[in-house]
């Protein structure tokens, strides 16, 4: 059915140009989500992960396999958008994220663990996805627009980065995904997943379900140089560094600026490595830096020699089996088989539905 026959769209909320966040909010307002939930996550392999991937997203999966089962992929299709000249790159970050995941205990078995570019399904469901979305929809994405110039200024101001939230929407619904975790900047993201969603069902019959967010708090995390944490300012912590890396990034991060001396009293909460403090030590750790630095009895170095202590006691354990996955790459690739194989069968089964609604994609048998 061509949109120029839909008069009566117009005036429906799945109507051209008008992204509303009301339905959002009162999925902002629901409870837990119900028994039988499927969660849908992911993340780009566009470098190591870093501690606030741990924080922002991969401990809140951990939390959640407790009671749900999840698709989580590793979206090397959303890396490529930024990372296209260095594909290769791509897929070992790729392969190293897969391994990640399972080493802090993302359970394989559970949940279904794979990589986007194997299951191309995504790729076809997004097909259908481009034709509904109005462009209008996404040049009004914030992050679009914030992101433009920068886009414009490394050469990566392309097609598939403009229309990445499209694919996302396919991401979610091709594995039928009813809840998605997000922080508060990606709520935009979401709004235009379920106006997309919406749009599909509207136009062909189709009762893909509306992904609800389950909204995580994501720590804004300092890195070595003072600045918010991130891969593109070189500042971050490798989430599976080994301890001298970890001590040289400590040794760089900047302090309270008013503890000039050795017995200058400080403020723990002005301080970059305090913020670290509160996501790795216990409570009796944290009193010491707290009173401690208080009362100029304790120093920077030791301070930040207790939390290098403290991360690394969460640390070894992760690394260990992730160096064990990557150095045994057939161990490895028939992890990802199994999950990439796992993904397909979910994939298929509800492109399957999509050609049915639409008509599209189910005349012809080939050998
Ligand atoms: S003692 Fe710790 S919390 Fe206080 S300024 Fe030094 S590094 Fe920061």
């Amino acid at each position: 059915m061509s949109q120029d026959s839909k008069s009566s769209e117009t005036k429906s909320s799945v109507a051209a140009g008008e992204v509303k966040s009301s339905d959002l909010q009162i999925a902002r307002a629901s409870e837990k989500p119900a028994p039988g939930s499927l969660i849908m996550s992911g993340m780009r392999s566009t470098h190591h992960l870093h501690i606030g991937n741990f924080h922002g997203a991969l401990k809140q999966w951990l939390d959640l396999q407790k009671d749900y089962r999840g698709f989580y992929g590793v979206m090397n299709w959303h890396a490529m958008t930024s990372r296209y000249k260095e594909p290769h790159e791509v897929q070992r970050f790729a392969r190293e994220i897969f391994a990640e995941w399972i080493a802090w205990g993302l359970d394989h078995e559970k949940n279904v663990i794979f990589i986007q570019s194997e299951v191309p399904e995504h790729i076809e469901l997004n097909m259908f996805f481009m034709m509904l979305t109005p462009m209008s929809w996404l040049e009004r994405v914030p992050t679009w627009k914030d992101a433009e110039e920068d886009a414009k200024a490394t050469d990566t101001h392309n097609l598939g980065r403009f229309m990445y939230p499209v694919l996302q929407a396919a991401d979610i619904a091709i594995y039928r995904g009813t809840h998605v975790p997000i922080g508060q900047d990606q709520i935009p993201h979401l709004e235009l997943s379920r106006e997309i969603i919406r749009r599909f069902n509207f136009l062909y019959g189709g009762n893909l379900p509306e992904p609800k967010p389950i909204f995580s708090e994501t720590p804004t995390l300092m890195g070595s140089d003072g600045r918010k944490m991130s891969k593109s300012y070189n500042n971050a912590f490798n989430l599976t560094q080994e301890p001298d890396e970890v001590s040289k990034t400590l040794r760089l991060m900047p302090t309270d600026p008013a503890r000039v001396r050795r017995n200058d009293p400080g403020e723990p909460t002005k301080c970059a490595v305090y913020s670290f403090h509160k996501l790795y030590s216990k409570a009796e750790d944290l009193t010491w830096v707290e009173s401690g630095c208080r009362s100029a009895g304790i120093g920077c170095g030791d301070c930040k020699k207790k939390l290098g202590e403290n991360i690394e006691a969460q640390m070894a354990g992760p690394r260990v089996k992730k160096r064990e996955l990557l150095e045994n790459p057939a161990q490895l690739d028939q992890l990802i088989e199994d999950g990439c194989m796992r993904a397909r069968k979910e994939a298929r089964r509800q492109l399957e539905a999509v050609k049915e609604w639409t008509g599209i994609g189910i005349s012809y048998d080939y050998p």
